[in-house]
């Protein structure tokens, strides 16, 4: 999704920009996660700014390719669990608010307005109006190929290739050279091997998350709908397993339940006991899913970078070499942002928001 929407804006700015990926398109993370395009889960600071640019440029796309991807502008809804949470989440709104989220209060009975089979007796919530949603590999696909880039696909980078300086002159693939004076590194989670090709540090580490996938249950679920403390669970540095309930409808008609956090390295191991915890917290904001049958589970790995935020523009240690890696759980929805942040950047524009939280070179001297 990175790649495909860094190819996207920088072949609009007018640069000759060919796309390579090992696999097919969107076969890495973007095809195993979620399509949330969220502010609501999101701090005051440099990620939720990221964020707000993001969604606009989605809303600008969404007129270009919108049933394609299947954009919704559904908006999202945080639910508290008791008094005290509530209290918690609106002040946490009220600091949104201030930093340009919209975000309304939603009094108890209001929010069975909202969702009418959300489980008796919540509190109230937040509404986020301006989260959305798309289709991930549908979104990935359709940007490249409205890029106009060249596509290879099937073709690792398996060195980059440097001049005595020690300046980008290109990558060698598995299926030759590439020549070029500017590369983008939107590896994802394997962002950290590819930097190191190029003989920088980048400790971009995975973070695995599955996804429970219901029997198809057309607009039971109408936002994408979460519990409070999901929030604290993104922001957590921890490595052991949090789960907390995340779910919404699909325009395809499956709900999609999440979601799990924990940091175990590439174990593509099904674990009986993560997804039974997300269809338990699931239960709990929606009891109707208790009598739903499960179709399937999947997971994926975030691209984890220790500070949870992405790693995004031109590497001082390295001439031409770009990074856009490292958006952990939020790389879909931060896509649009990154890609047009590396295209002023590479056309040596000014940049839509201030880009030094995003250095790259930052972890540098820090130990992972
Ligand atoms: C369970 C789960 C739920 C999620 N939900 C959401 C959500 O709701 N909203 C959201 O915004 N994000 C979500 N995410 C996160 C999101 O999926 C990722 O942040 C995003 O997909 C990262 O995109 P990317 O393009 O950086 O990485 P990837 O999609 O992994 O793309 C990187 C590409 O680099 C290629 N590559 C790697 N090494 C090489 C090499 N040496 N040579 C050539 N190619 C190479 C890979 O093949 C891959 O295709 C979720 C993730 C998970 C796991």
């Amino acid at each position: 999704m990175v790649g495909a929407a860094c190819a996207l804006y920088t072949a609009r700015a007018g640069l000759d920009v060919i796309l390579v990926d090992r696999g097919p398109v969107a076969g890495g993370t973007t095809g195993a996660g979620e399509g949330n395009i969220l502010v609501s889960d999101k701090e005051p600071g440099p990620e939720l700014d990221l964020a707000l640019l993001s969604g606009r440029l989605w809303g600008e796309l969404a007129r270009e390719f919108g049933a394609a991807v299947e954009y919704e502008a559904k908006g999202g809804v945080v639910v508290a669990s008791s008094p005290d949470g509530l209290a918690a989440l609106e002040r946490f709104a009220e600091e949104q608010r201030a930093a340009g989220v919209v975000a309304e209060p939603v009094a108890d009975d209001a929010l069975y307005d909202l969702e009418a089979h959300l489980a008796p007796g919540l509190p109230g919530g937040v509404h986020y109006p301006q989260d959305c949603q798309v289709m991930p590999a549908l979104a990935a696909a359709h940007l490249a190929r409205a890029s106009g880039t060249r596509l290879f696909t099937g073709r690792t980078v398996t060195d980059v290739l440097r001049t005595p300086d020690g300046a980008v002159r290109g990558v060698r693939t598995d299926k030759g050279d590439i020549h070029t004076p500017a590369i983008v590194n939107a590896a994802g989670t394997w962002g950290g091997e590819l930097a190191a090709l190029a003989g920088v540090r980048l400790p971009v580490l995975p973070r695995r998350g599955f996804v429970l996938v219901t029997e198809p249950l057309p607009r039971l679920v109408r936002h994408k709908v979460y519990a409070a403390d999901y929030v604290a669970d993104v922001a957590s540095d921890s490595a052991a397993l949090q789960t907390s309930p995340v779910v919404e409808g699909t325009a395809a008609g499956p709900i999609l339940i999440g979601a799990s956090r924990e940091r175990v390295g590439f174990d593509r191991t099904f674990s009986l006991p993560v997804v039974r915890a997300l269809a338990a917290g699931a239960t709990r904001l929606f009891p109707f899913l208790a009598d739903v049958h499960a179709m399937r589970a999947y997971l994926g790995f975030r691209p984890y970078l220790p500070d949870h935020l992405p790693a995004i523009g031109p590497d001082p240690r390295v001439p031409g070499l770009y990074h856009a890696c490292g958006h952990e759980g939020a790389g879909i929805g931060l896509a649009t942002g990154t890609g047009h942040l590396i295209a002023r950047a590479l056309t040596a524009k000014t940049p839509d928001l201030d880009p030094t939280p995003f250095r790259p070179d930052r972890f540098a001297e820090e130990a992972v």
